[in-house]
């Protein structure tokens, strides 16, 4: 049994915390390196990563067809001659290659060795796909984690209420260990609202003077009104502190007294920016990524300040690597400068939607996101919905299905009043139709994604 290595004895934490610092030494030391320390460190993992990266099967046969050798990195641009891939190459691998795919650098008859966990993604539509992390891969993304967190005002010691589903995801497992394991706060874990119900998760959060609640800015605010019915008020008798909730921002932040700071992550990289005091963008963790903006049809370079894809390139894991994968989540960069923050790291523009929904309708460009921004704005819709694209006879067709609270006799009106704002705005006829909150939920996988799903394609 010498080859069985326990979880401690599998990663060098010493080794960890100097070369990837955790909150609050974080935004004492390397949040304000230099660009050149930056690049440096940089540079230095990628050619590692790079050579780690050439004995997956995956990479070693996408890097052979592209003539793309690892060992000739040299500075960071030549990152840009390895080939991207996306989601659908991930899909391909694991129908090649059951069930894993080849993609992975470890698999489970190693777990003796290299102790594992797994998490799996993309459940409702198709196959899951599964992701192998080792301890090492794990506690880096926790610390990565863990500095979203701190900035987003949680701090050492604070009891926090983790709302996330604790299912095959990733979501709530990552911030659970960067709480506990980098942090040092007390998590009740009590799940999504089917687990733990709405009203002992507000009791919970006030017997324990919970900071945060982990889950999404929808059903924060749902919590909200919950306290209210049971004669709270959420700004005092609730002690939150910290809001890493994405919704509503100016609502969250008058509901609960508390400022907002966006972060952006997904579930195989964990954590890798997060927004700074200046609100002016997200500061990118340096010291453990690499990201490119990308076209998203062609994949092509994007110059800074323009929208495209994100294509991503981590520099801490050693169990699947993650080399150019092109998320299709869209944002933009900002050129290196000083923040006002003082720091240089780079910063990216919020999520801003995904990069392969686009529908061409009749010649007209469609956004789902669009769809939904503009449907949110009519009275009397919720901020919740999901758009999906249909085959009716010859042609496509959109439809939108959007939330609200009025009473079902006033959802005709609501819906004829979106459709009527969708065809000025976008040029195109767009069905809707109108349903109850929470009704969309499955749809969004609003317990389980910290992004919300937004649309299907059922062509
Ligand atoms: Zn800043």
């Amino acid at each position: 049994m010498s080859s069985f290595r326990r979880p401690w004895q599998a990663v060098d934490y010493d080794a960890l915390v100097r070369a990837y610092p955790p909150p609050p030494e974080y935004f004492e030391s390397a949040w304000y390196a230099s660009p050149e320390q930056i690049e440096r460190t940089q540079l230095t993992r990628l050619r590692e990563r790079a050579i780690a990266a050439e004995r997956v099967p995956f990479f070693e046969r996408r890097w052979r067809a592209a003539g793309f050798d690892p060992r000739s990195i040299e500075t960071l641009d030549d990152l840009w001659r390895a080939p991207a891939y996306t989601v659908e190459d991930i899909r391909k691998s694991i129908d090649a290659n059951p069930p894993w795919g080849d993609y992975q650098a470890v698999v489970p008859h190693e777990a003796l060795a290299e102790p594992l966990r797994v998490y799996m993604s993309g459940g409702t539509t198709g196959k899951s796909r599964p992701t192998f992390y080792t301890q090492w891969d794990r506690e880096v993304g926790a610390v990565l984690t863990a500095r979203a967190l701190y900035m987003q005002g949680i701090r050492p010691g604070d009891v926090v209420l983790n709302s996330w589903a604790y299912g095959t995801h990733n979501g709530a497992f990552a911030f659970d260990e960067a709480l506990h394991r980098w942090l040092n706060c007390v998590v009740l874990t009590t799940s999504t609202g089917n687990v733990t119900s709405t009203q002992r998760q507000v009791e919970l959060a006030i017997q324990y003077g919970a900071s945060a609640i982990l889950t999404t800015g929808d059903y924060l605010l749902r919590l909200a009104d919950a306290a209210r019915e049971l004669g709270y008020d959420p700004a005092t008798d609730l002690k939150i502190r910290a809001l890493p909730n994405i919704g509503d921002r100016r609502l969250l932040e008058s509901t609960f007294g508390v400022e907002c700071f966006n972060s952006y992550g997904f579930h195989e990289v964990q954590w890798v920016s997060v927004e700074c005091p200046a609100h002016d963008g997200l500061h990118i963790f340096e010291d453990a990524f690499v990201v490119q903006i990308v076209d998203p049809e062609t994949g092509e370079r994007l110059p800074d300040g323009e929208l495209g894809s994100i294509c991503i390139t981590e520099l801490y894991k050693t169990g699947s690597p993650q080399f150019r994968y092109n998320i299709m989540d869209l944002s933009y960069l900002y050129p290196r400068e000083r923040c006002a923050c003082g720091s240089w790291l780079r910063k990216m523009a919020p999520f801003a939607g995904r990069g392969d929904n686009m529908v061409k309708l009749r010649g007209v460009n469609v956004w789902p996101e669009a769809v939904g921004e503009i449907a949110m704005s009519v009275p009397g819709v919720d901020p919740d919905w999901f758009v999906r694209v249909v085959r009716e006879g010859n042609r496509d067709e959109l439809i939108v299905s959007v939330v609200s609270s009025r009473a079902p006799a006033e959802w005709a009106a609501i819906a004829t009043a979106v459709e009527v704002r969708l065809k000025e705005q976008l040029g195109v006829k767009i069905g809707v139709d109108v349903v109850a909150p929470g009704a969309l939920d499955a749809l969004t996988e609003a317990d389980v994604a910290p992004k919300l799903k937004r649309f299907r394609d059922e062509r």
